[in-house]
């Protein structure tokens, strides 16, 4: 591995500014943006002034200190690739149905058409093709199946983001949408809402685990729990204290010597731990859900096939696309931060935040794989024969969803995260990439109705897709066929109208 600042002990001065010149001259669009959300992240309480300050002691501590050192063991490839390491695997749905029938053809008419072929879209083909006698889905998707935000995460099975940052983040929200209601009263929702939320993530992670092991799915599924470092400790111990009285337990905390035994992460405080967090393959899940569905005779795929707009025609939806159009009862958006590309409605309301991530081979031979490890703004992980990092958490506009433009600056920091709470070691970046999640104003999910008849959508699932998407399919699925199951995903608490008319929006009662 070549590394032009190397020198004995540590880069010089002219090294050292070398690096500097570089990071400055390779700074893109984004990176303003991106500095912009890391500052009210990392400085939440502080004004303007106080933030830039502080933000710019900062940038000059990286551009000349931590990322100069971290750089001295750590290369990039001649070519990095924009192909995320999940991708890297072979696609046992690839191009299909075209790849074994180049001449084949959308039909005309079908029960239900699934837009995406993520998660979601996978997980209610899935579900669907359960159900024999239940007619036709037909799942469209405009590239390939898991080629969004489901084939360039991070790879964890997250249990959902725990009770109280669930209460915090609704409370925030509702201070500005309901006004009408004293505080007490909005704290009292608030929990209504997290004790829901939670309540279908636990299932949702439980009926995962059941898929997997029933149909012996090969996605390297392993739940060894979720170690996240750099909290305050007595917030800590709130949040779980929380949770637990409210009966959601799987979010605890973890010493310091247990983190480095357990990820080898090397933290200077407790970490919250969610202990039911699994790893897993997140592309070959995507796929091994279409492959069984596809086994099934009610479902159909149709890849690089793109919807173009759904048009309410009364009894119908015609759902036009960029090979003909065809008719469809019922219609799910499974498309999550791309949405507001298909529904004006949702502009401004389901938005794409943009996260990234990069692959090194090599890499600190302490971080332990299957486990989830997060510190700071950066999450890491080992996969195969390197490891996995990544961050930012920058809002782009809605007809940016599932861009692919990652910044090399925040690469460039988070090698040198990697250093810091791993140790220094030798890598070398072969892989760089990024995509968008879909974020509510209320980073809580929607999952049913958005036009009061007979089209679904499931998203705004604020970067914790894999914690709503299973249980959510199963849900619309079950509400479409009319069947009887547990009701997980109520109106009052998930109904698109919460962001999209709050005015209307059959709030529960908390008045009695
Ligand atoms: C870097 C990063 C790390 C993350 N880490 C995690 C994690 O560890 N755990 C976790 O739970 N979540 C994580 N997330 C979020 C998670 O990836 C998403 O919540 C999840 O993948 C959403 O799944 P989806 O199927 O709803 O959407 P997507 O996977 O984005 O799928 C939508 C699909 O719709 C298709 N599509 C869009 N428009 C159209 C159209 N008009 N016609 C046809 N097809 C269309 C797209 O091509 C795409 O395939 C992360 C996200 C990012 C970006």
């Amino acid at each position: 591995m070549t590394n032009p600042h190397k020198t004995g002990g540590g880069p010089g001065i002219l090294g050292r500014v070398g690096v500097a010149i570089g990071l400055l001259a390779g700074l893109r669009g984004h990176d303003f943006a991106a500095a912009l959300s890391f500052m009210s992240r990392v400085f939440p309480n502080d004004g303007q002034a106080t933030r830039m300050a502080k933000f710019a002691r900062w940038a000059l501590d990286q551009m000349f200190s931590v990322i100069p050192d971290a750089l001295m063991t750590a290369a990039f490839a001649g070519r990095v690739s924009r192909t995320s390491i999940w991708l890297s695997s072979d696609n046992p749905v690839a191009n299909v149905p075209w790849a074994n029938e180049p001449g084949a053809e959308l039909p005309r008419e079908v029960e239900v058409v699934a837009v995406g072929a993520g998660f979601t879209g996978a997980a209610c083909a899935y579900h669907w093709s359960k159900r024999s006698g239940a007619g036709r889905m037909v799942v469209l998707e405009m590239n390939e199946a898991s080629s969004g935000a489901s084939g360039r995460n991070e790879g964890l099975v997250v249990m959902g983001r725990f009770y109280a940052m669930v209460r915090g983040t609704v409370e925030q929200s509702l201070a500005r949408v309901r006004r009408d209601l004293s505080p007490e009263r909005r704290a009292e929702l608030a929990s209504m809402f997290a004790a829901a939320y939670s309540k279908s993530a636990y299932r949702n992670s439980d009926l995962i685990e059941k898929a997997i092991r029933e149909e012996g799915f090969d996605c390297g599924y392993v739940r060894a729990g979720w170690i996240q470092g750099g909290g305050d400790a007595a917030d800590l111990a709130e949040d779980v204290r929380l949770g637990r009285e409210a009966g959601f337990d799987d979010y605890t905390t973890m010493g310091p010597g247990e983190a480095e035994d357990l990820g080898g992460i090397r933290l200077s405080g407790d970490a919250g731990f969610s202990r039911q967090t699994a790893s897993w393959h997140p592309a070959r899940w995507v796929w091994c859900l279409l492959r069984a569905a596809l086994a099934s005779d009610n479902v159909d795929l149709f890849t690089h096939t793109k919807v173009l707009g759904v048009k309410d025609m009364g009894e119908y939806y015609a759902v036009l696309t960029d090979r003909g159009a065809l008719r469809a009862r019922y219609v799910i958006n499974a498309t999550e931060s791309y949405t507001a590309m298909l529904h004006p409605d949702l502009r401004g309301v389901l938005k794409p935040l943009q996260t990234q991530a990069a692959f090194a081979e090599g890499g600190p031979a302490a971080m332990k794989s299957d486990v989830g490890l997060s510190a700071g703004v950066a999450f890491f992980g080992r996969v195969d024969e390197g490891v996995l990092f990544g961050s930012d958490g920058t809002f782009v506009p809605y007809d940016h969803a599932g861009r692919n433009r990652p910044s090399r600056f925040i690469t460039k920091f988070l090698i040198g995260e990697v250093h810091r709470y791993f140790g220094q070691s030798e890598m070398k970046v072969t892989r760089e990439w990024s995509c968008t999640a879909g974020f509510t104003d209320d980073e809580f999910p929607i999952v049913g109705l958005i036009d009061g008849k007979r089209q679904y959508v499931i998203g705004g699932m604020c970067g914790s897709g894999s914690s709503v998407h299973f249980n959510g399919a199963r849900h619309v699925v079950q509400r479409i066929l009319g069947l009887d199951g547990p009701d997980d995903y109520p109106e009052e608490f998930f109904a698109p109208s919460r962001v999209m008319d709050p005015e209307n929006h059959p709030w529960p009662r908390v008045d009695g």
